[in-house]
């Protein structure tokens, strides 16, 4: 690494061809920020399964190849011209959600639902034939080098360290603000959480937050229902025995729950979470979708189905931030000890083990692994 004598910076990062490819460890050739953007030294960046499906479903119409990544955390090391915020030196956690504020949703007064999606600028190239890469959902984190537009550099404390607060980029402040900003959980309500993998844990964490009193977990696999009572699940259901809208029905008193979180992003799941509601209750899906697949509402007009019950469906794709205010108060969260950001971290590694990293999480051994560069 270190500066060409064109200002361009050398660096490494992991690569995706074209989609479905093997990702490949290459050399990178970052060129200095224009106006408006920064240039970031990663120091921590979570492997998620966004990046998974980017791989093999497409980056959102970005073109490939692709630069890998959307969950970093680091140091600003240059800015180009016109950026007052942030400044050389600052610890950042890179945000692929950031509202854009001309949209029709910002316009109107609901940036929490901006419809922009953001590209990357186009600084980053592959040193071996100069193709142009497109970070995952505009980031490029699994890099030792990335350059974005100012505003999705959030500025961060000091004290949180990179290992920690790369997890708000994406999983944390996904699962988090879905119970917060788009299910607005509140005191005393009953939730449950289907799905406890980093993003699902992080939804029940951010519930307990917003004061949740009950706290259901469903998942399949025992090891994951195990970690759901370490992060404040009060019950939990294993779903490989029973169903589990009986079961969260049961464990409610016949009533079900307020809020159901789906966060497999598996259609079948999307159903149970609307199945296990109660009167007027609300079912957030957040998992990304294979494609294709749909939705089955039960609409008969029972008891039971969705229209006499007045049941909602929201749907998030980002727990719909607006990471300059959320990303400065998870941390801050997570300073005082009410959200655990360590505990979710089960595995660090190096850039040269991704593939291991992809393989664990595909298995579910792991919560998160995070990515460290020197
Ligand atoms: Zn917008
Ligand atoms: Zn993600």
């Amino acid at each position: 690494m270190g500066a060409d004598a064109d200002g361009s910076v050398r660096a490494t990062g992991a690569v995706v061809d074209r989609i479905g490819a093997e990702v490949e460890i290459e050399e990178l050739v970052i060129d200095p920020p224009a106006a408006g953007e920064v240039l970031v030294r990663i120091a921590a960046s979570g492997v998620c399964h966004s990046d998974l499906w980017a791989r093999d479903n497409g980056n959102w119409g970005a073109p490939f190849p692709m630069l890998l990544g959307h969950e970093g955390a680091g140091t600003v090391e240059a800015v180009g011209p016109g950026v007052d915020s942030p400044r050389v030196g600052d610890p950042v956690v890179l945000s692929w959600a950031v509202p854009c504020g001309v949209c029709g949703p910002c316009r109107r007064g609901v940036p929490r639902r901006c419809s922009h999606v953001w590209t990357q600028p186009a600084r980053v190239r592959r040193a071996r034939d100069a193709a142009s890469l497109a970070g995952t959902l505009s980031l490029g984190t699994l890099a030792t080098h990335t350059v974005v537009h100012a505003a999705q550099a959030i500025p961060m404390p000091a004290e949180l360290p990179f290992r920690e607060a790369c997890l708000l980029g994406c999983g944390v402040s996904t699962g988090v603000g879905a119970a917060i900003q788009t299910a607005r959980v509140w005191p005393g309500a009953r939730v449950a959480v289907i799905g406890l993998g980093g993003i699902g844990l992080a939804a029940l964490q951010g519930a307990r937050i917003a004061g949740a009193e009950q706290l259901i977990a469903v998942d399949l696999a025992p090891r994951k229902l195990e970690w759901a009572r370490r992060f404040g699940a009060t019950d939990t259901v294993d779903a490989s025995g029973v169903d589990a809208v009986a079961a969260v029905r049961e464990l409610t008193g016949g009533d079900g729950v307020d809020v159901a979180f789906e966060a497999t992003g598996v259609p079948e799941v999307v159903s149970q979470a609307l199945a296990m509601l109660d009167y007027a209750g609300t079912a957030v899906a957040i998992g990304v979708p294979p494609i294709p697949s749909a939705v089955t509402l039960d609409w008969n007009g029972s008891d039971r189905s969705a229209y006499p019950r007045k049941t909602s469906l929201v749907i998030t794709d980002g727990g719909d931030p607006i990471p300059s205010e959320d990303f400065p108060e998870m941390a801050r969260w997570a300073l005082e000890g009410k959200l655990d950001l360590g505990g979710m971290i089960t595995r660090e590694l190096a850039l040269t083990d991704l593939e291991e990293a992809f393989r664990a999480m595909l298995s579910g051994e792991v919560i998160r692994s995070v990515v460290l560069f020197d």
